[in-house]
């Protein structure tokens, strides 16, 4: 692992987008500012591409599709994949400082998520060498039929700027061990890290145009994406209005999709729980990565009979949960993405009062007044129709309700338009399988916070997402299947107009 300096306030050097190889200006010349969530100062300059940098990102990936990287022998290719997951290791505490550095996050948090992120590179590379292969049907003795995997091409990727690295490796692996070229799209808040990951890419020298990164904005470069005809299959990770809006400008050219959307999970814990450990992933699985977590526990519903000493244990947490600097390792809740996304989130703090909720937070350093703080936050007595139960606010906040008993908890955590994840917390095992799956979500948990293993599929149901990540759900996104029929011996044919 390569020692790092932490930027600590300094700008950085202005990022160009990485086409066909090369790190380039975009066409305009245009950019936008990168800004620092812990001071709301600037940290660099970001090229701005659109339309035109979307062509030429596509056309060099098509180029390589039908080239060098097209015809190459499987193990060739897979060695560039391994070698990428080994460069991230290498150059991880950077990639981790630049992460917190741009998004707010904490620093013990990014570490873990950049490590993970070499891991995608390394599960993807054996998966494909041992797991990607085809089928035959044998029909009788007059055919031979057997099907194949083939990448599919030029593969766009739209990603969000929570987790962004994260994010974006656990689609780039898959599209390129199984052998399409990439064009990716990161977000606009958070575009450090997918300049990072260029810069590996290029340093592991896999061959011109096979991966570019077009920062931009969504509705330019991102829609450029979405509409451009010689891009098959679009996976999008972010907000669910904007999962629907991309659906819309890739009909005309009926693309695939994954979506991977928004989220409003519950953590149902009854009373035969056991009490520590519930509080102890609910208070993780929200108010880690700031909140900032599409399967965070943004909705507790609590057995009525430990519902008191249970709040009292959360608000004792929430006290002491150390708000401050992304870079200190001590942190354990940093500065929200961006100004925008603030006001956002202190907007739904204001609604919940009006809503009639008590709205119970934590601390935030007084010295730290110049970041994008929201500290950790109880949204105590909540309600079912309250729209502070029913949207996603994204950061760290927990509306906090009640329940009698186990019909009554299903209906309310399956009455929201989200299903993403939920956790279930008690000791009794076939009313945690029961609970389980009576919850409309793609991912459950039971007594256990949100740990994920990479051959497990990863996505949610209703209006968090279409298709699933991870595993061979991965191969179902980014592989073709064709069947090739072979006839083995002369069989009928219909002789018209013989
Ligand atoms: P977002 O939808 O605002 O943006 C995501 C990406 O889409 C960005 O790169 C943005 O530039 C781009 N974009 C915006 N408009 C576009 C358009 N018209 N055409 C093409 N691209 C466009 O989401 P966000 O605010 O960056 O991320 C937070 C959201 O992501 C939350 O809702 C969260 O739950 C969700 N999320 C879901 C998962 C999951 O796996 N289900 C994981 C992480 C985040």
């Amino acid at each position: 692992m390569t020692q790092f300096q932490a930027p600590s306030q300094k700008k950085l050097k202005d990022i160009s987008l990485y086409i066909n190889g090369e790190f380039v200006k975009s066409n305009s010349q245009e950019t936008f500012e990168n800004i620092n969530p812990f001071t709301n100062e600037p940290i660099n300059h970001i090229a701005a591409g659109d339309a035109a940098d979307i062509d030429a990102a596509v056309a060099a990936a098509k180029r390589a599709f039908h080239g060098e990287w097209g015809k190459m022998k499987l193990d060739e290719r897979l060695d560039y994949v391994y070698k990428i997951g080994d460069l991230i290791e290498e150059h991880s505490e950077e990639i981790a400082v630049l992460e917190s550095y741009d998004t707010g996050l904490p620093i013990s948090q990014t570490r873990k998520m950049i490590a993970r992120s070499a891991k995608n590179f390394r599960f993807y590379a054996e998966m494909v060498k041992s797991h990607l292969y085809g089928e035959a049907y044998q029909v009788d003795d007059e055919f031979i039929n057997y099907s194949v995997r083939k990448p599919v091409g030029v593969a766009g990727l739209i990603t969000p700027w929570n987790a962004p690295f994260m994010l974006e490796t656990w689609k780039i692996a898959p599209a390129l061990a199984t052998g399409n070229t990439v064009v990716l799209k990161p977000a606009e808040w958070s575009p450090l890290s997918a300049n990072r990951i260029a810069e590996v890419i290029n340093e592991a020298g896999l061959p011109d145009g096979v991966f570019n990164v077009v920062h931009g904005y969504g509705e330019t470069a991102g829609a450029a994406l979405v509409r451009h005809p010689d891009v098959p299959l679009i996976s999008f990770t972010g907000e669910t209005t904007t999962g629907s809006e991309i659906m819309k400008n890739g009909a005309d050219a009926l693309k695939q999709f994954s979506m991977e959307l928004g989220g409003k999970s519950p953590i149902i814990i009854f009373d035969d729980a056991d009490v520590e450990r519930a509080l102890d992933a609910c208070t993780w699985g929200v108010f880690s990565f700031n909140g900032e977590r599409c399967t965070a526990n943004s909705r507790v519903y609590l057995h009525e009979d430990i519902a008191d000493d249970f709040i009292k244990k959360l608000k004792e947490r929430v006290d002491r949960i150390r708000v401050g600097d992304p870079m200190d390792p001590n942190t354990q809740v940093g500065p929200l993405v961006h100004r925008n996304h603030y006001d956002n989130v202190k907007g739904y703090l204001e609604l919940a009062e009006q809503e009639g909720c008590e709205v119970y937070s934590g601390h935030v350093p007084a010295e730290h007044s110049r970041g994008n703080f929201v500290p950790p936050t109880l949204l105590l007595n909540a309600d079912q129709h309250m729209r502070v139960v029913q949207e996603e606010i994204f950061g760290p906040v927990i509306a906090v309700m009640t329940f009698k008993d186990e019909d009554e908890v299903i209906e309310k955590a399956n009455d929201v338009r989200y299903g993403l994840a939920g956790y279930v917390w008690t000791k009794d095992m076939q009313r945690g399988h029961r609970v389980a799956q009576a919850i409309d979500a793609g991912m459950l948990w039971v007594n256990s916070q949100n740990v994920r293993d990479l051959r497990t599929p990863f996505g949610g149901s209703k209006h968090s997402g279409i298709g699933r990540e991870g595993g061979f759900y991965a191969f179902e996104f980014y592989t073709e299947t064709q069947i090739i029929h072979v006839a083995m011996k002369d069989h009928y044919i219909p002789q018209l107009g013989k």
